[in-house]
């Protein structure tokens, strides 16, 4: 299966035609508007950089989410974990960075580990809320692999409320998406958040 931006099939995620010319024309206003002088020389190029920059953390590299059977009947959990990843948060357009752990439990099929990543990295590059974000990974997986269970841990510093003052530089926003066994089934539920909590700790 190939995860693409504008095939529409992926949960949540639409297709995005980016104006370049027009973002670089809003971006030379919005300076404007923020009493910058726009025809500085060290500003000259900052509307061209702005559109660059907002195109790149709005454009999901598509990816072939290659599957295997799990001929084998692995049957524990498969977690990784700290996963760095970056976002725009939707509400500031202000990044929110952080790690993520992804696992699930195999039911038919399992993904290369490298995809679980790939899969954070495509629903990161879009106008975010750290929820969505979450339950968006968890989907996607659930849908696409059929697992017996999927969890997915996101903590992440939001700079719109750190560089605000709301939060203390540093502090943590940590959202969760427990699905199937690793919802249900106390045990795998322990499990999986024991392999993500000490994490935190240890870094
Ligand atoms: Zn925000």
């Amino acid at each position: 299966m190939t995860l693409n931006a504008t095939n529409g099939r992926v949960d949540g995620s639409h297709q995005r035609r980016i104006d370049h010319g027009a973002v670089e024309r809003a971006a030379a206003d919005l300076l404007r508007a923020l009493g910058a002088d726009v025809d500085a020389e060290a500003l000259g190029e900052t509307p061209r950089r702005m559109a660059d920059a907002y195109a790149e953390l709005l454009t999901p590299q598509p990816f072939r989410a290659t599957t295997f059977p799990n001929d084998d009947g692995y049957d524990e959990l498969i977690v990784a974990r700290s996963i760095p990843f970056h976002s725009l948060c939707m509400h500031h357009l202000l990044p929110f960075h952080g790690v993520a752990h992804v696992g699930y439990l195999p039911g038919e099929r399992i993904i290369g580990l490298s995809k679980l990543g790939r899969v954070v990295e495509y629903f990161s590059r879009d106008l975010q809320i750290q929820e969505r974000l979450t339950t968006q990974v968890a989907g996607w997986l659930q849908r696409e692999l059929e697992p017996k269970g999927v969890g997915v841990v996101l903590e992440a510093e939001h700079l719109c409320m750190s560089l605000r003052g709301v939060q203390k530089l540093g502090a943590k926003t940590v959202t969760s998406a427990l699905r199937g066994a690793v919802r249900d089934d106390a045990r795998t539920r322990q499990e999986f958040l024991a392999l993500t909590t000490r994490t935190s700790h240890d870094q």
